[in-house]
């Protein structure tokens, strides 16, 4: 069976995987992936028009979004959660249609709506696969290439924005625009007449409800969680029982720490959850005891042989290997087939003691092995509440420049550019960094420019909009714009919610940002001019020549 998927950086020789995702999914799970995209914008033709009609369903509204985080990478690769997903979406398509018709102001009727709202799903696993496989970006979208450009760019920032009002929802935390970009986003992708200034028009909003969405999730952690603080983390493990938390959801790292207060199993964060040590209301729980592992692309090397339980609450997760799989659980958007999947109730909490219970019985890990500490918690508060010290070594000259060095982290070689970088950087210049790609270099030494450390975390890649934050401030400080400020990004991207900051970064005004490892490769040779004219958006090369292109200015 064939498949089309070009959606992240690593994708099959820069072009597209078409046999097998490099990420693991087979041609059934993307063709499953793109039916539940399709089935998605049938609801969202539906929702769209009921909300005109003052008809709103919120279970569609969060079912919106979760379903499409589902379709980001290294999130769902169980075809039979999958296939729930689409007929859900379908069933929630015509609980819509029946609300709008019950309605005062009833809409169209059934026969009115076109296919896209109308069809139904196969009954079993195999048909769907086949309806599936008759969907997809070389089916659904437009046949002149640089409008499908547009288009994908659009659905893949539209992913991105999905999962990070998905995980703001779960915290309760809504916002009507947000919710309805959804609507007006997935119903623009069913239609072909629209001209490629219409989805450089839409990709421009996208980025900027992108930014409230950020903002929204950031309110969430923060009216939660505390503004994070500085803060020491040990890389590594101690003697004892252990449960590893990978991802980015905050809630079901809390729910855990809570479940297992007092019952002498550690916890400990990978990846993209390192910056949660850094928020009072989960750093209180001692046994946040530290941080596992480096960078989320090593994982199946890092979990082998551990006696740990592995709990995975977003991407990134791979194939486990038969060596740790029987300790792997999954909860929110993400699954593996045969992997234990654990399941809110109707209030959102879960109950975690499977996972606890694994850990327990595993026995725990033999001997304490703590490789040294890193310091995170350097988001917009911790930042801005030294902006004085800041502005003050920049205008004496101690502090020449920042740089930006963040974005996702991926597998494929060419991201040593960003260690390199960082460790290029001069003495008289800091580093702010955030989301995984920093896993390259934050466990070296970076020092402090008189008492300012010179590597900066923000947190994760929502942080992005810490990190935006710090930068207007700065601005207004120097009383200039963000360009003109002495701060460069260099930025690395692998997923789709990279794709969405960086988008909600252009249509902030932001110029100058250079790219990489590689450039997508849904982006045609006359988009990147349109943004290259635009925004002087550029390619990596080589660090000591980006380094040096950059401080000469
Ligand atoms: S998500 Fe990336 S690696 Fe996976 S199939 Fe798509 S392009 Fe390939």
């Amino acid at each position: 069976m064939e498949m089309f998927c070009r959606q992240c950086e690593q994708t099959a020789m820069g072009k597209g995987c078409t046999k097998m995702g490099v990420c693991g999914k087979t041609a059934e799970t993307a063709a499953l992936q793109d039916l539940l995209v399709y089935a998605l914008k049938g609801l969202a033709v539906v929702g769209k028009q009921a909300r005109e009609n003052g008809v709103r369903d919120e279970l569609a509204d969060h079912f919106l979004m979760a379903g499409l985080f589902a379709t980001v990478t290294n999130v769902d690769f169980d075809n039979a959660r999958l296939a729930a997903l689409i007929q859900e979406a379908v069933a929630k398509r015509e609980r819509v249609k029946s609300l709008l018709q019950a309605s005062s102001t009833a809409g169209k009727q059934a026969e009115q709506w076109p296919e896209i709202a109308q069809w139904n799903p196969a009954g079993s696993l195999e048909a769907l696969i086949g309806q599936g496989a008759e969907h997809g970006i070389l089916k659904d979208y437009s046949a002149h290439e640089d409008v499908r450009s547009l288009q994908e760019l659009f659905l893949y920032g539209l992913k991105g924005m999905a999962a990070y009002a998905d995980h703001a929802w779960i915290l309760g935390e809504k916002n009507e625009e947000v919710t309805a970009f959804f609507y007006k986003g997935l119903t623009a992708l069913t239609d072909t007449a629209l001209s490629a200034d219409a989805w450089v028009g839409l990709v421009m909003e996208q980025g900027m409800v992108n930014l409230k969405c950020m903002e929204m999730l950031d309110a969430g952690h923060t009216r939660h969680y505390g503004h994070p603080v500085p803060t020491a983390v040990a890389l590594g493990v101690k003697k004892g029982p252990a449960i590893v938390v990978s991802g980015h959801d905050l809630l079901d790292l809390e729910m855990l720490l809570q479940q297992t207060d007092g019952s002498g199993v550690n916890i400990y964060t990978h990846g993209e959850m390192l910056p949660a040590h850094g928020y009072p209301q989960l750093k209180k729980y001692k046994h946040l005891a530290g941080h596992f592992g480096t960078a989320w692309q090593n994982q199946q090397k890092e979990f082998d042989g551990v006696p740990a339980a592995f709990l995975f609450t977003t991407n990134c997760i791979q194939k486990p290997q038969g060596s740790y799989v029987d300790r792997v659980f999954t909860t929110g958007m993400v699954a593996w087939p045969g992997v234990p999947h654990i399941v809110a109730d109707r209030s959102g909490k879960k109950d975690f003691t499977a996972v606890i219970k694994k850990a327990q019985a595993l026995g725990g890990l033999a001997q304490d092995a703590m490789r040294k500490q890193i310091v995170v918690g350097f988001a917009r508060q911790a930042v801005l509440g030294v902006a004085d010290k800041v502005v003050a070594a920049v205008k004496a000259g101690q502090l020449k420049h920042f740089f930006l060095v963040g974005g996702c982290d991926g597998a494929k070689p060419g991201r040593n550019y960003y260690t390199e970088f960082a460790q290029n950087v001069p003495q008289d210049c800091a580093i702010l960094t955030l989301a995984c790609g920093k896993f390259r270099f934050n466990d070296q030494d970076f020092g402090d420019i008189g008492g300012i450390p010179r590597l900066l975390d923000c947190g994760q890649c929502n942080d992005a909009y810490s990190a935006i934050v710090i930068a207007s401030e700065l601005a207004k400080a120097f009383n200039c714009g963000v360009n003109d400020l002495p701060l460069s990004l260099v930025l690395s991207w692998y997923e789709q919610k990279a794709v969405c900051i960086l988008i909600t970064l252009l249509a902030l005004g932001i110029r100058n940002i250079r790219i990489g490892p590689s450039l997508p490769a849904f982006i045609t040779p006359n988009i990147l001019k349109v943004l290259v004219e635009k925004f002087n958006i550029m390619p990596i090369s080589t660090p000591e020549a980006d380094l040096k292109a950059i401080l000469k200015k």
